[in-house]
This record gives structure tokens, sequence and C-alpha cells, in this order.
């Protein structure tokens, strides 16, 4: 999975179809943090908050470090293969 700069991404977040996009290959903790990450991303695409990467980096750990990403993998319904 490539980001939209073509770099590697463990995650993306496709603001035309409202879409968060996560690679399946990769351990959980680091899919929690994945998950909570792109969500943040989600968030700043329909509200300016001025996070840019390295605020959402920052709170996406802060966030992973409580457990909401675990919370998060265990409750939501992640769907498979979209396309
Ligand atoms: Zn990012």
């Amino acid at each position: 999975m490539q980001n939209e700069e073509g770099h590697h991404a463990w995650g993306r977040y496709n603001s035309q179809l409202q879409r968060i996009e996560i690679d399946n290959n990769q351990p959980s903790s680091m899919m929690s943090q994945t998950i909570i990450h792109e969500i943040l991303h989600a968030i700043e695409s329909n509200i300016d908050l001025g996070l840019g990467e390295t605020g959402v980096q920052i709170l996406s750990n802060a966030l992973h470090q409580l457990g909401i990403g675990e919370y998060l993998l265990g409750s939501i319904d992640l769907a498979r293969h979209l396309d």
C-alpha cells in the first residue's frame, strides 16, 4: 500500500471515498496505532484542526498508549478487500 506521495504506508485515508484503508500485513499493535492515525486524518480532512502529519503522529501515539487502538480493533467491523 502506498500513500498519495507514493511512499509505503500501513494505512491511508481516501477522502473522496471517505474510506480508511489498512494494510492487513502488520502486527496488531501496529495496526491499532495505524487505525487511530487514519481516523485522525479522516477527522482532520473534515475539520481543519491544523494538526498536520506531526500532530497526527503525536496524538495517535498518545491515544494508542491509552489503549484506544485495541478498543477500536475489537469494536469496529473491518471490511476486507472492498475492491
Ligand atoms: Zn499520516
